[in-house]
């Protein structure tokens, strides 16, 4: 089976968030003998496009209503991913650094779309499935069906999986003239709440739809979206199937971020060695029990909630703990935390940015870290951090309630059910009584670094939905 992967973000050539690790391993584990896995997503300016060797194997013209655009298709020649890699080249709209964020987003991910659809229907071989992820290629399944320049595509089953059903990639109806042409007797299938709705129409028009954890999937027919009725109405081919992880990447064993490795059996002074060097760094002491944060600073992560969690804690706990902050995003939040550095200095310090070996470093010295998320599709943080021997204290909501059970419940974490101040501290309060029982942390942080969250079975979970998928369209 030939499969095509499309999205806006592949870990390590471009991430923002768990979507690029989703379509930076999910790929690398689906590919085989039988399944050829190509990856498709825009070429930004980042380091490994730089650092990379390409090979041009498509060039065409776009045409995004009056706008033409130049663009090129480029193969990563060493396929070192252990998938086919292709990046569209638009330069007039993807030669930036950042991924999103620009007031140009919209005509960029219609064009990036554009572009994968017209060099897909002019190769040779047409794929078996496209897989489709999150708004940023929402247009997709819609295009493939209705717009007669695709006819070629028009029975290629589409997936759809919403990694965030927050982001929607709305616009309103005067930029119609964007698409190639359609039988407007289809316009319907774009239009929800009276604009052109790209994750709607995914939903509408491609063969299945996935969400990131089985959670979540009942949640956003109820939560406040402004598509559960539609997520309703769709029930009949969505499927809640569980992220998995890199194992490979994520291993503490081997990890190369890591200048100490560990495991099960080395975890005490391993975890102790790693916490010394980054608590060093930090101007904290590593003798006492260090909570993390790591992730995007938005309401939907409960990253509000954090100045007042750090003011808190370190009040109620006094000089009993240590508080790491990694994140950026809403720059009153990040404000926020940097007021308290001299205020909480020397147990408290934050790191505003994206920085990927932090990230790991912050996993492997952390005792606890902290997922206080109003909303969370999957989540990946916390199952990095089981298999960091890290334990995860968590909001029970979507993913997270699929993956982390309360110690007290014979778990393997800490769960509260409020996104509140109140609940977090009362947790953190559970966790620094939990450290101080040697025996009871180490048995719940070597149960976290034995659960198998892999892709091994859940890629297959996938191949198996596109089977299904594909056989019914030739019922069709
Ligand atoms: P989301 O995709 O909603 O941001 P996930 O938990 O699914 O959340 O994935 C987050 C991913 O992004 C993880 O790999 C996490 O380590 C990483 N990450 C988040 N913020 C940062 C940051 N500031 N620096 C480095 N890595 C980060």
């Amino acid at each position: 089976m030939e499969i095509f992967h499309i999205g806006a973000e592949c870990y390590p050539v471009a991430k923002v968030g768990g979507l690029a690790d989703v379509i930076g391993s999910l790929p690398k584990y689906q590919n085989s003998e039988e399944n050829k896995v190509r990856v498709v997503i825009p070429c930004y300016q980042t380091t490994f496009r730089s650092e990379n060797d390409f090979e041009c194997v498509h060039w065409g013209k776009l045409k995004l209503g009056n706008f033409n655009f130049p663009f090129s298709v480029l193969k990563e020649t060493s396929n070192k991913l252990g998938f086919e890699l292709y990046l569209i080249e638009i330069p007039e709209l993807f030669d930036r650094p950042n991924i999103y964020n620009y007031r140009d987003d919209i005509e960029r991910f219609l064009s990036f779309q554009i572009a994968a659809l017209d060099w897909i229907t002019g190769r040779s071989s047409i794929p078996d499935i496209i897989h489709c992820h999150d708004h940023h290629t929402g247009l997709i399944p819609f295009m493939k069906k209705y717009c007669p320049k695709y006819d070629k595509l028009k029975n290629i089953p589409t997936l759809i999986t919403i990694h965030n059903g927050l982001y929607q990639g709305i616009f309103t109806f005067n930029k119609l003239y964007y698409l190639p042409e359609f039988d407007l007797i289809n316009i319907k299938e774009l239009e929800w709440g009276n604009c052109i709705n790209s994750l709607a129409t995914a939903i509408k028009c491609a063969d299945q739809v996935t969400t990131v954890s089985p959670s979540y999937l009942n949640e956003i027919n109820h939560s406040d979206n402004g598509l559960e009725t539609l997520f309703q109405r769709v029930r009949h081919k969505s499927k809640g199937i569980l992220n998995g992880i890199d194992t490979d990447v994520w291993d503490p064993e081997k990890d190369p971020m890591l200048e100490i490795n560990y495991s099960a059996e080395t975890i005490d002074d391993g975890k102790l060695k790693n916490k010394e060097q980054l608590c060093t760094v930090f101007n904290m002491n590593p003798a006492k029990p260090l909570f993390s944060f790591i992730g995007r600073l938005y309401n939907e992560k409960g990253a509000d909630l954090l100045p007042k969690i750090v003011s808190t804690a370190l009040t109620i706990f006094k000089e009993e703990i240590n508080i790491l902050i990694l994140g950026y995003g809403d720059v009153e939040i990040e404000n926020q935390l940097k007021q308290l550095l001299s205020i909480y200095s020397g147990n408290y310090n934050a790191y505003i940015g994206y920085n990927e070996e932090l990230a790991h470093k912050t996993y492997a010295s952390s005792d606890f870290i902290l997922i206080p998320s109003r909303v969370e599709p999957c989540g990946l943080n916390q199952m990095y951090a089981l298999r960091y021997g890290t334990i995860p204290i968590v909001r029970r909501t979507g993913g997270l309630k699929d993956t982390i059970v309360d110690f007290e419940d014979n778990g393997n974490g800490i769960c509260h059910d409020q996104a509140s101040v109140e609940d977090v501290c009362d947790s953190m309060k559970r966790a620094l009584d939990l450290y101080k029982n040697k025996e009871n942390i180490n048995q719940i942080r070597i149960k976290g670094m034995t659960i198998d969250h892999s892709w091994k079975n859940v890629s297959q979970e996938y191949i198996e939905l596109y089977n299904l998928i594909i056989a019914k369209t030739y019922e069709s």
